[in-house]
């Protein structure tokens, strides 16, 4: 049994017609809320869960390091994750693993931080960091309309720090914690399921990053393949379905945590 706390680490805006692709304006924002500009506002909700032997992290937020670059996504109210860490009385250094979703800077840029001095060092030094081979294939020469979604100082840091375990299929990380992989926004995304007091909750990351794609055809124009993203969230809602799994979702600013049963489509 888990248990597990969000770790709220900023905020950013996105526009809403890239957000939602394929769904008309006047539908979408029925759905999820623009500014003047159609600009939408998009959470960073990371988790925090823990049991007697293991404090374990799933993504990191953007991280405040280089958001000075990053100031056409106008970031705010962003903390570190380390901090959000230690708010729930863990030092960095107690956290087990850390498992990212995938490796876009607003999932992974907390993994590193600057010292005083611009050197770059590894957030969670003693933590095993999870990611899906495909995902870190890609990293390492992503497409060239993908590539603006990657930085190197967010994760090669910790890939050179040996602390990197690649993960090619589903499996079960831990007793009551599985993952799986997942196409569609990027390759081999992981979504992690976990037992709670409460029941199973997961993380679906991009796969399902607001309440409002819930629908399997509310698809992000950041997907680079968007029929396998359609074919990802089918998969995922049947799982939700058949395990009566709560969701916490990673971008929603409205809807951080909701009961699939509840939702209509
Ligand atoms: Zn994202």
């Amino acid at each position: 049994m888990w248990q597990y706390q969000v770790l709220k680490t900023g905020f950013f805006r996105a526009d809403g017609g890239a957000m939602f692709g394929m769904i008309p304006q006047r539908v979408w924002q029925r759905r999820y809320r623009a500014d003047a500009a159609n600009r939408c506002i998009l959470a960073m909700n990371c988790l925090l869960l823990w049991n007697d032997t293991r404090v374990i992290l799933l993504d990191t937020g953007v991280g405040t390091k280089d958001l000075g670059v990053l100031s056409s996504y106008h970031f705010r109210d962003t903390e570190d994750i380390a901090a959000g860490v230690r708010k729930a009385r863990f030092a960095p250094e107690q956290v087990t693993d850390v498992v990212l979703s995938h490796l876009h800077f607003d999932h992974c840029g907390g993994c590193t931080h600057k010292d005083r001095a611009g050197k770059l060092l590894v957030t969670f030094p003693q933590a095993m960091h999870w990611v899906g081979e495909s995902q870190f294939t890609n990293y390492l020469s992503p497409h060239t309309l993908e590539k603006s979604s990657y930085r190197p100082a967010d994760f090669m840091p910790v890939a050179e720090s040996g602390r990197m375990t690649l993960l090619r299929d589903d499996s079960e990380l831990y007793p009551g914690l599985r993952v799986s992989l997942h196409d569609g926004h990027t390759p081999g995304q992981i979504v992690v399921a976990f037992k709670a007091s409460a029941g199973t909750v997961v993380f679906p990351g991009d796969v399902i990053p607001t309440k409002a794609h819930w629908s399997g055809e509310w698809i992000s124009a950041y997907d680079t393949h968007p029929l396998e993203s359609f074919d990802a969230k089918a998969a995922l809602k049947q799982q939700l379905k058949k395990e009566n799994a709560a969701v916490v979702f990673y971008h929603d600013a409205y809807t951080e945590m909701y009961d699939p049963r509840l939702l209509k489509k």
